[in-house]
């Protein structure tokens, strides 16, 4: 066992560490408040191979695991510029591509995957389903050689800014006749796609939207891999979007950490710093050894999922989101008390950060259901629904 990172890994977080200081908090906050994306800073990542880090060399990527771009996501939210895409676009659709993709598919996409070109939304969750995935009704129909697709998806991030979107459907089984899960790619500009974006209360440069496809008529070539595989393809994705969640709640956490321990240093009110007072030194303590837990479990659960052990990389996966969250969550607030009033005032770059690491505790998977998770897989409790 060892707990060093590779020399390469380090290299690769500390260059990908200074890009991201680069630009920082206040380019990232501009465009977010401006509606506008981090296209500068995602093309230039991608220009330096910093998204393709887990794309098969053979296909112009680094030829790296899900830990190296985890690694990648965790230092980019550590600077403050945080990409919501790269949990799905880099992490989930290029991963469950090139493990399950044909060999077309693979040539078509993963070259612009490597290089940051190509972005993929992803969808699964439905207005009806939720957290339910068993319940989805996004359904294709075979029609001679291609494939007609209809149903509503909620919740999508970043659909303007992709190319496709990596939909999660069902097919008819022809023997049972009985709906079973099928992956399919689905071309943003494709007639009987459209989408609307949902206002959130959230300040963030990546959007969610509103998917409706109508009849969207696809070339047999859209169905990713087989039929047939499609939980193992799905299983294939999440547990990379799981762990990448987890590195992104871990970089924001160190990011608001940072803010608040320098904050804590320069800040004296009674003569003497205010990280004197315990009563901001513990939980600024406890904080740290949240952080560096959920961020042990992310890089366990990426060696698992990187050695070829997709079951022990999804209890794993499903820890380390939940921790993460917890610790981005706490981090955030103990900065923003740290700092007093300041906490709240826009120069000081935490208050927006509030709401979105609120998200982690809700998506890519709830807090309640990596709970669920835990009860019947590692605990061996009944299953509660
Ligand atoms: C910013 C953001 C980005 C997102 N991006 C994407 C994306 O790109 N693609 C995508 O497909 N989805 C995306 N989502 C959706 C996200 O994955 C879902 O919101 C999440 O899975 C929960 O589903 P839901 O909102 O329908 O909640 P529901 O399933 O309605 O759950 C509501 C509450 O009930 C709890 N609950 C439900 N079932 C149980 C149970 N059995 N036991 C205990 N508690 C339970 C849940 O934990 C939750 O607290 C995104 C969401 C957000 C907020």
């Amino acid at each position: 066992m060892n707990f060093t990172e590779s020399e390469e890994r380090v290299a690769l977080r500390k260059a990908v560490a200074e890009l991201g200081a680069a630009y920082g908090h206040e380019y990232y906050l501009k465009q977010a408040r401006s509606g506008g994306h981090t296209d500068e800073l995602w093309d230039e990542a991608g220009r330096l191979g910093y998204l393709g880090v887990s794309v098969p060399e053979e296909y112009g990527g680094g030829g790296a695991g899900i830990g190296d771009l985890a690694a990648v996501c965790e230092e980019f939210c550590a600077a403050g510029t945080p990409m919501l895409l790269m949990v799905v676009s880099p992490a989930i659709c290029a991963t469950v591509i090139a493990r399950y993709g044909t060999q077309e598919q693979k040539e078509r996409w993963l070259p612009g995957f490597a290089t940051g070109e190509v972005r993929m939304s992803f969808a699964i969750t439905e207005p009806d389903a939720g957290s339910n995935s068993h319940k989805i009704t996004t359904t294709a129909r075979r029609d001679g050689s291609d494939w007609v697709l209809g149903g509503r998806k909620v919740y999508i991030s970043g659909v303007d800014e992709a190319d496709a979107v990596l939909v999660v459907g069902r097919t008819e089984d022809a023997r049972t006749g009985k709906l079973k899960p099928a992956l399919f790619i689905v071309p943003t500009d494709a007639p009987g796609v459209e989408y609307s974006r949902i206002e959130m209360d959230l300040v963030s440069a990546d959007s969610q939207f509103s998917l409706f496809l109508d009849d969207v008529r696809l070339p047999g070539d859209a169905l990713v891999g087989s039929e047939d595989a499609a939980i193992a393809q799905l299983f294939a994705g999440l547990n990379p979007e799981r762990i990448m969640g987890a590195s992104f709640s871990v970089g924001v956490a160190r990011y608001a950490l940072d803010k608040g321990v320098r904050y804590a240093k320069e800040r004296s009110v009674w003569g003497a710093p205010i990280g004197t007072h315990q009563g901001l030194a513990h939980p600024l303590a406890q904080v740290k050894i949240e952080v560096e837990l959920a961020k042990l479990m992310a890089q366990k659960a990426a060696a698992l999922y990187d050695s070829g052990d997709d079951f022990g990389a999804g209890e794993a996966a499903n820890m380390a989101k939940y921790a993460g969250a917890e610790a981005a969550v706490h981090a955030v607030d103990q900065s923003v008390q740290v700092h007093g009033g300041n906490g709240m005032a826009s120069e000081y770059g935490l208050g927006t950060l509030l709401g979105a690491v609120r998200v982690g505790r809700i998506a890519p998977v709830s807090r309640e259901m990596v709970l669920n998770f835990v009860a019947q897989h590692s605990l061996g409790l009944p299953k509660s629904y």
